[in-house]
């Protein structure tokens, strides 16, 4: 996602529609907090897909006391070209460094995805400097995947680095992570898993993200991860996510919020779990929809372990990365939010 927002003429498919089942159940439109939380008291979540980078520790706080313990960080465009290498490879070592360090920071177990994006796949200099350097994070310690890459404008420049990092995934023996189009989604979208399997991939290595009802099923009928993303305004709404998974089930099917610097939700799974009890879906299926299928795709990197936080991550609040804490004077992370008085 990433480049989701830009194109305002585009059909806004997640505001509620006509018929869409609200007049079954309207109360949890304006359901607080505190009512829902109670419907997802005890369940753990995995959020596969949001940008951390743009997120303030209120989320972190906010997304560890829903119950999210876990949680992969895409590489994306950062909303802006960036003009050098150097951009790069910070924001690489970022994903692998600073941003782990502070997620671990509030008891969530971040992972991330290395890629160059579709966007600047575009800028052909740049992305040839990329790959040169691709290798060097990809082995890193919480790399899941090579990803997000894929289509934007569907472009050569962008096919030719798609092909190139679907190889480079092979090679490596990792997961990919594909960000379908925004706009010509269903012909992105067969294209993106056309080349994938020309390139031999095996589809139950690939996860095909942001996907909606007109390409679930050939993902899933050709043996590829659905993953879909609950985002205000411009990609699903929950109220549709339930009603795919009550048509597909829960198999191959995960949920994320692709939470980044434009208006997004960091608490879009625990909010779509609540959703999907309400209306009466069994707790086995949430579970895989919203923590399990993320933890199998992803795993065959080898570097998910869940004992590290299935029964929560332990948090070191005096710990430091490379010198730095997240702490300013000794204060606690998990400061309360709710008190009008600031200590
Ligand atoms: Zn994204």
């Amino acid at each position: 996602m990433c480049q989701h927002c830009k194109d305002s003429s585009a059909p806004n498919p997640s505001h509620f529609e006509e018929g869409d089942g609200l007049a079954n159940s309207p109360a949890h439109i304006d359901m607080a907090w505190s009512e829902y939380n109670e419907l997802i008291k005890g369940m753990r979540f995995f959020d596969p897909h949001i940008h951390m980078v743009s997120r303030t520790t209120d989320d972190y706080q906010a997304m560890r006391q829903a119950g999210i313990v876990a949680l992969i960080e895409p590489s994306f465009w950062v909303g802006q070209p960036r003009t050098g290498l150097s951009s790069f490879k910070d924001y690489y070592s970022s994903l692998v460094g600073w941003e782990r360090f502070r997620s671990s920071q509030f008891g969530i177990k971040h992972y991330c995805t290395m890629g160059l994006n579709s966007r600047e796949a575009n800028n052909e200099p740049l992305a040839e400097q990329v790959m040169e350097i691709l290798p060097l994070y990809i082995y890193k310690e919480g790399v899941v995947g090579i990803g997000e890459i894929g289509f934007d404008d569907q472009t050569p420049a962008e096919e030719k680095y798609y092909r190139l990092q679907l190889e480079l995934a092979k090679e490596a023996k990792l997961p990919v992570q594909i960000h379908t189009p925004h706009r010509d989604k269903k012909r992105g979208t067969e294209r993106s898993m056309a080349i994938a399997l020309e390139h031999g991939l095996d589809p139950s290595w690939v996860i095909i993200d942001h996907n909606n009802e007109e390409t679930v099923k050939s993902v899933l009928d050709q043996g590829f991860y659905a993953a879909f993303t609950i985002y205000p305004f411009t990609k699903m709404g929950n109220e549709r996510m339930v009603k795919v998974v009550e048509q597909y089930g829960p198999e191959r099917i995960m949920v994320n919020s692709a939470a980044d610097w434009g208006i997004s939700d960091p608490l879009a799974i625990p909010k779509t779990a609540a959703l999907m009890k309400m209306r009466g879906i069994s707790d086995e299926t949430i579970r895989m929809v919203t923590y399990q299928n993320a933890i199998d795709a992803f795993g065959k990197s080898g570097q998910i372990d869940v004992s590290d936080f299935e029964s929560g991550l332990s948090v070191e609040k005096t710990e430091k990365f490379h010198g730095n804490s997240i702490l300013r004077g000794g204060q606690q992370p998990d400061v309360s939010k709710d008190s009008l008085v600031i200590q």
